[in-house]
């Protein structure tokens, strides 16, 4: 019989598209795709690539045809909502935050309108794409207005008469400027996130979503990782240690024929800035060099 494999959604072409293959192929994945073909199969893992819209991946594993999915908190909180609406039970989980595809969903007015807050919402049309965490930010606050449900193209909305003003995804808010619109209130912050089917998996395939898990985690920590060697001092060894931006037990190696100087070998789980490197020069460290971290294992 042949073993089975798991299934994992991502968006065919978008904004999602490449940092969701980016991240794959970090976790060691070898996909092996045709050209314009729907499905891709994973080489050296029993994980095969599913490319649809990203407002079909909540759906896709809600209904058990796929057991995992890459896909925008923005869609998933509003199909959530859907769900819920509809009196229907969730069927998927998010289990882990992904540090990519990162927008929010905005409030924005047309240039030179005026925006006192919420309450400036009642009695008004807002177009969205969203409308059930447009629905639930305006229950929230116990605002009455009317919802334009839209397709797409929401940002001419206020333009062509249909809305007073709009709630949509913005990241620089270069599209919202390039429309004449003010962004003026959060509805919510967005970035991707990885579901999962609650429903329970063959054990083989269980074991590689823990595997999976597992790589996720390391490939989102070494992003921001850097490993930094240094000469100090031994006697500034407390100073350089507070300055080395979240590392836990550096190594300190001693130098040959200079007793009272060392190496110190850290990984830094957070960036390290042109700052950090002269204040650490300035507490006596030489020799200072910051390099990338390939993979980490905790
Ligand atoms: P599809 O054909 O798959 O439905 P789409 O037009 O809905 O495509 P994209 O514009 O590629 O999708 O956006 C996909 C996701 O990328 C969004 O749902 C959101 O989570 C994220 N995203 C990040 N930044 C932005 C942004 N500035 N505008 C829109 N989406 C963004
Ligand atoms: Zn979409």
């Amino acid at each position: 019989m042949d073993e089975p494999r798991l299934k994992l959604a991502i968006q065919k072409s978008g904004r999602l598209t490449d940092p969701s293959l980016d991240l794959l192929v970090r976790c060691g994945l070898k996909i092996s795709r045709g050209k314009d073909q729907l499905m891709a199969f994973g080489e050296n893992m029993p994980l095969d690539v599913l490319f649809v819209r990203d407002d079909d991946i909540p759906d896709l594993v809600q209904e058990d045809v796929c057991d995992l999915g890459l896909v925008g908190l923005n869609v998933l909180e509003e199909k959530r909502l859907e769900l819920a609406a509809r009196g229907h039970p969730v069927r998927f989980q998010q289990v882990r935050n992904l540090d990519f595809g990162r927008c929010r969903l905005s409030l924005a007015v047309p240039q030179g309108a005026s925006f006192e807050g919420a309450s400036s919402l009642r009695g008004r049309r807002i177009a969205t794409t969203y409308p059930f965490l447009l629905e639930n930010y305006l229950r929230e606050r116990d605002i009455e207005a009317q919802i334009v449900t839209l397709s797409g193209a929401v940002e001419i909305a206020p333009r062509l008469g249909r809305a007073d003003l709009i709630c949509d995804l913005v990241s620089t808010g270069s599209t919202l400027q390039a429309n004449h619109l003010r962004e003026v209130e959060t509805v919510l912050e967005s970035h991707a996130v990885l579901i999962r089917t609650p429903l329970a998996l063959a054990p083989v395939k269980d074991e590689w979503v823990e595997r999976l898990l597992m790589r996720i985690d390391g490939v989102q920590q070494v992003r921001e990782s850097k490993y930094i060697m240094l000469h100090a001092p031994r006697d500034a060894l407390p100073e350089i240690r507070k300055l080395l931006p979240g590392s836990e037990s550096p190594t300190i190696i001693p130098l040959e024929g200079f007793p009272d100087r060392v190496a110190i070998h850290a990984v830094c789980r957070e960036n390290v800035f042109w700052e950090t490197l002269e204040s650490l020069k300035k507490a006596g460290a030489s020799a200072l060099l910051v390099l990338p971290v390939e993979k980490m294992l905790a």
